[in-house]
């Protein structure tokens, strides 16, 4: 089975952020799951038309369609994956657990108050997807993407209306998993409030022990 890693955390808590550097530091293969959907969405392919209104509304995309994501993007070439936003619910952290050699959840824990500080100012290039932060990684130049030169704007299920339903999401079905991966022993709960920098050190540190 494939070596792996999953981040889970309310939205705005990093998990894309550091997914990114701890794929790059492994050498893993990086999978977000709502990236590949957007894009999808944004290719007009059937997964996207199927998927496009429930991911505005902020709610979750059915279990059978995030495997199936999954089971096409993982590389057979891979050492292993890092998974961001992955698993979500019970069911996937089972599937999780069933398909991949699971080594460690990281659990990035943030209060909704300084969720909400970061999403307000996160902004996302509309042609590549990269993401920007306007407090702490701003774009060099206001609202262009420093990457490929796109428009930037906010995400439209960053929006107050989808926002709350997708904490509420969060609340009853992802943050159970808290107890879930504890239960299995797989669990390092990282406090979220630092510098990019300094999460990052924290995890590569509990990976290296
Ligand atoms: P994210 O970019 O991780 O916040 O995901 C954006 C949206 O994609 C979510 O609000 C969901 O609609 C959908 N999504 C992403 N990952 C999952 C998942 N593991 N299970 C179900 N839906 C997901």
């Amino acid at each position: 089975m494939k070596k792996s890693y999953a981040f889970i955390g309310i939205q705005g808590s990093g998990k894309g952020t550091q997914a990114v550097l701890l794929a790059e530091a492994l050498e893993y293969q990086h999978i977000n799951i709502g990236d590949l959907l957007r894009y999808n969405v944004k290719n007009k392919t059937l997964l996207g038309a199927k998927v496009q209104s429930i991911i505005r509304k902020g709610e979750l995309v059915p279990d059978d369609l995030v495997f199936e994501v999954i089971e096409n993007k993982v590389s057979l070439l891979s050492k292993g994956v890092v998974f961001d936003g992955f698993p979500r619910t019970i069911n996937q952290a089972e599937h999780l657990l069933r398909q991949f050699d699971l080594l460690r959840v990281f659990f990035l824990d943030l209060t909704e108050e300084s969720a909400i500080e970061r999403i307000s100012a996160r902004r996302v290039c509309q042609d590549c997807g990269e993401n920007y932060n306007l407090n702490t990684q701003p774009p060099q130049i206001e609202n262009v993407c420093d990457r490929c030169g796109g428009k930037l704007a906010i995400r439209s299920d960053d929006r107050p209306e989808s926002i709350h339903r997708r904490f509420e999401e969060f609340y009853q079905q992802t943050s159970p998993l808290r107890y879930f991966f504890e239960s299995h022993r797989l669990l390092s709960v990282i406090p979220a409030a630092g510098t990019i920098e300094e999460i990052s050190r924290q995890i590569l540190g509990l990976i290296m022990v």
